[in-house]
């Protein structure tokens, strides 16, 4: 059955409680010595109630025009669930159950768009029960034998630290750093990066999202850099390789999100904006043709 076919069941009237509380959880000493958790603060609010607020308020501005704003990452245009989701203080069927709602009562705008991409949680998850070895493992056994690059060190902590040189990508690993979240075509560029242009194993990529997201999930994480290194279930092929730059001019072609993370560019005439720095990490072209090298060794 389709997602949301199932109503939620609804809250239980009562919950046991944990019984004699334990230690309490200032006195743990898990807050931070040093606040770099300021960002992190300003943008989510955890908790039940956070999620219901994060729905209605997608439901009411961002929804009925999902189809496109979802691909814009200066703009607010998806519903930033995911952390909520992942933590369980919303489940799948209930925010379904308000879509399917809103079809009803009229309101379809988005909603078919927006259901898939639930769904594609969906089929993460179900990925992950069928085949529990792919966090570390390639779903695509040929990727085992892919010549990835070894002396890799210096270049993956320059892309971890949102200083590659290629502004779309350093704006996203730096709104990664300061709030914990990425938007998803930013995540689709940053992965494609780093496993295609500087060929660095996809498993790397995805420890780093795992320390850093806050919406980190090992079904949702593995699928999306599974999906992006062209090795998962329904990969995009390995030849497809992002241009960052293409990507940027598209999607950010105002440079609202590019001048958000990246002041320093704030100065910078439109029509440069999307180039990469003088002292980028790689040269795009010659490092695409590395990596489709490196990909006819392990063709069939
Ligand atoms: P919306 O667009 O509002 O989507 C609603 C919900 O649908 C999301 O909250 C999420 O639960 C689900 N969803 C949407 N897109 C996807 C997708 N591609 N795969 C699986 N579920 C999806 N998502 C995570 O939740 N945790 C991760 O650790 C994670 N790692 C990723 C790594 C890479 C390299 C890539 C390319 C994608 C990853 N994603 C991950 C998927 C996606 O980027 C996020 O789910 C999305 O950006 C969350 O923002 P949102 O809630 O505003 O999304």
């Amino acid at each position: 059955p389709r997602v949301g076919a199932q109503p939620p069941a609804p809250a239980p009237r009562r919950l046991a409680g944990p019984g004699q509380p334990g230690e309490p959880l200032e006195g743990l000493g898990l807050r931070p010595r040093i606040a770099w958790d300021a960002g992190l603060a300003d943008a989510w609010r955890p908790g039940e109630r956070g999620a219901l607020t994060a729905l209605d308020d997608f439901c009411e501005s961002a929804l009925s025009a999902y189809p496109a704003g979802r691909d814009q990452p200066g703009a607010r245009g998806t519903s930033r669930l995911s952390p909520h989701l992942h933590f369980g203080e919303i489940g799948p069927r209930q925010v379904a159950a308000r879509i399917l709602g809103l079809q009803a009562a009229g309101r379809g705008a988005g909603t078919e768009t927006f259901l898939k991409e639930l769904g594609w949680r969906e089929f993460a998850h179900h990925l992950l029960v069928h085949f529990p070895r792919t966090p570390a493992e390639p779903m695509d056994a040929r990727f085992r034998r892919l010549p990835w690059r070894r002396d890799y060190a210096q270049d993956l902590r320059r892309w971890q630290r949102g200083a590659t040189g290629f502004p779309i990508v350093d704006a996203g690993m730096r709104e990664l750093w300061a709030t914990g979240w990425m938007h998803n075509r930013v995540r689709m560029i940053a992965a494609s990066l780093l496993t295609k242009n500087l060929l660095i194993p996809w498993q790397e990529g995805a420890r780093w999202f795992w320390d850093t997201l806050v919406d980190a999930d090992l079904a949702n994480n593995t699928l999306g850099w599974q999906w992006t290194a062209g090795c998962g279930a329904d990969a995009a092929p390995f030849f497809r390789i992002f241009n960052p730059v293409l990507q940027s001019r598209k999607f950010d072609p105002l440079g609202r999100y590019l001048r958000r993370w990246l002041p320093e560019l704030r100065d910078v005439p439109d029509a440069d904006l999307h180039e990469p720095r003088p002292q980028a990490i790689v040269d795009l072209a010659a490092t695409r043709v590395r990596a489709l090298e490196a990909f006819s060794k392990i063709k069939d």
